[in-house]
C-alpha cells in the first residue's frame, strides 16, 4: 500500500474582465476606462455607444459597468 500524494493545483490567477457585453447591441465590446477619480468613460467598440460617467466614489470598472447597465435598462441613460 502506498500513500497517494494528492497534488492540488491552485491557480491564483485573478483576471478581471476588461470587456463587457453591451446592453444596446449585445456584443462583448464595452470598455470602461477610469480617467480620473471622478470620471470614467464607457464605450462600445461595436455600436459606437460612448458616454462619460461621473463617479460619486472610487469604483472598479466592473462596478461602473454594472451601474451603467442598471441605469441604461431603467431608461435613465439615453445614448
Ligand atoms: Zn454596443
Amino acid at each position: 500500500m502506498g500513500r497517494r500524494r494528492r497534488r492540488v493545483i491552485r491557480v491564483v490567477k485573478r483576471t478581471l474582465p476588461k470587456v463587457f457585453s453591451c446592453p444596446r447591441c449585445g456584443m462583448i465590446s464595452i470598455k470602461v476606462k477610469v480617467k480620473s477619480e471622478g470620471l470614467a468613460t464607457i464605450a462600445c467598440g461595436s455600436c459606437g455607444l460612448n458616454l462619460q460617467y461621473n463617479l460619486t466614489s472610487k469604483k472598479e470598472p466592473i462596478d461602473i459597468y454594472n451601474e451603467f447597465v442598471d441605469n441604461y435598462l431603467a431608461g435613465r441613460i439615453s445614448v
